[in-house]
């Protein structure tokens, strides 16, 4: 009986514990296993401890994606306004089209051309 392991245990009619031997024989084996229980149970908290981190941390990461997400449609909503005005103004020579300090030139000279009329 000194060589018990969770096999031969399984073998074994736990709901009859008046047999000194076998109750016995399973103190010993559980005294023996339960260090190594104890270290899979804290295994298993430290486990859950890391998941649930990890989903804690998933979720402020989610939210960030979200902001960045909300800010770049913003972004791309300005830069379409700012596409369409300088859609309106004669391209540049040397640029082409979007190009803004060919605009910026442009609108000083059509104020300056305003004023002296
Ligand atoms: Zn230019």
């Amino acid at each position: 009986m000194s060589d018990l392991t969770p096999e031969t245990l399984q073998g074994f009619d736990f709901s009859i514990p008046d047999d000194p031997a076998l109750a016995e024989a399973l103190r010993l084996w559980m005294f023996r296993h339960a260090s190594a229980w104890e270290a899979d149970r804290k295994e298993r908290d430290e486990l859950r401890r890391r998941v649930i981190e990890r989903l804690e941390r998933n979720r402020e990461l989610n939210a960030q994606i979200e902001a960045l997400a909300k800010e770049i449609k913003v972004d791309d909503e300005l830069l379409a306004e700012r596409d369409r005005l300088l859609d309106a103004i004669p391209a540049c020579e040397a640029h082409g089209n979007r190009c803004v300090p060919h605009a910026i030139e442009w609108v000083r000279a059509a104020l300056a051309a305003k004023e002296e009329r």
